[in-house]
């Protein structure tokens, strides 16, 4: 995609103040998903430092999916979504992490030894949920090959918690 595409595309995403919380700037990606132009150009950005080195792209619930989706038929690759607890019928692998006031869970299956995955999620915030979804590969045998998103938010320094693990954001603030 050109330069004008992807900052066009990124003018697409919306600030909302005190959403879901007072403090919590939103960062809604809905506007960008609902333009043609603007997804693929996005879908497309996301997959080419990656591109050949992943047998699944594995998303995280529920905007995660959303991307996750478009990337696996783009890159004609399979799709893992990573869960929330309870959603899945045969969890084969669940690591909790610490979210700002409360734990989560999150579960998959159909990744096996030697599965080479993307993991991707619409924003990097803190981390934790990447890191999470790491620990969740590995412990069911597979690499992580590194994380797609659309936005990192760089103050929260939720790239330096990742240990290195190639990190692709599109957009930054
Ligand atoms: P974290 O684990 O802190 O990196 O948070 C990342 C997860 O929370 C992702 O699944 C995001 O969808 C969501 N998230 C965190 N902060 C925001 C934000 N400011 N706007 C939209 N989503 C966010």
């Amino acid at each position: 995609p050109t330069a004008a595409a992807l900052d066009r595309a990124e003018s697409l995403i919306l600030s909302i103040p005190d959403y879901p919380e007072p403090g919590i700037l939103f960062r809604d990606i809905t506007p960008l998903l609902a333009d043609a132009a603007g997804l693929r150009a996005c879908i497309d950005a996301l997959i080419e430092p990656f591109a050949g080195t992943f047998d699944v792209v594995a998303g995280v619930e529920a905007r995660g999916f959303l991307l996750a989706g478009a990337i696996a038929v783009a890159a004609d690759v399979g799709l893992v979504p990573i869960r929330k607890a309870g959603k899945l019928p045969r969890p084969a692998a669940a690591v909790s992490y610490t979210l700002e006031y409360a734990t989560a869970t999150i579960e998959a299956h159909d990744i096996v030894d030697g599965t080479r995955v993307l993991l991707v999620d619409d924003v990097l915030a803190t981390g934790g949920t990447i890191a999470a979804a790491h620990e969740l590969v590995d412990a069911l045998g597979g690499v992580v090959v590194g994380t797609a998103v659309l936005m990192e938010l760089d103050a929260l320094g939720g790239r330096a918690v990742l240990g290195g693990m190639p990190v692709t954001a599109l957009f930054h603030a």
